[in-house]
């Protein structure tokens, strides 16, 4: 009797992005969150979550992402909401900033 091995190969990878923001960042308050966070512009947003900045603006219209407009009608978007649903648990959420700061 023959014995059959099989051989997994697993590979796993790690991604770290870094997006330098070339402006002053913009903490606001995020109603969904009840925080005081980071503020990205779309781009930027996109450019954090590896998308298109019309993946961005599809999901801000699907309701999924928090978001603001600024008073001359520029978006921002939440980096708390860019990584999941529930606020606390995305990968972003040590660039956001509590209501004590
Ligand atoms: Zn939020």
């Amino acid at each position: 009797m023959r014995i059959r091995r099989k051989k997994a190969v697993i590979v796993q990878t790690h991604q770290v992005t870094t997006v330098h923001l070339t402006r002053q960042p913009i903490y606001a308050w995020c109603e969904r969150c009840s925080a005081k966070v980071l503020m990205l512009t779309p781009e930027e947003a996109a450019a954090l979550a590896q998308c298109t900045a019309r993946a961005i603006y599809r999901r801000v219209e699907a309701g999924e992402l928090h978001c603001f407009e600024t008073d001359y009608g520029a978006l921002r978007v939440c980096v708390n909401s860019l990584g999941g649903p529930t606020p606390g648990s995305s990968p972003f959420s040590e660039y956001g900033q509590d209501s004590q700061s």
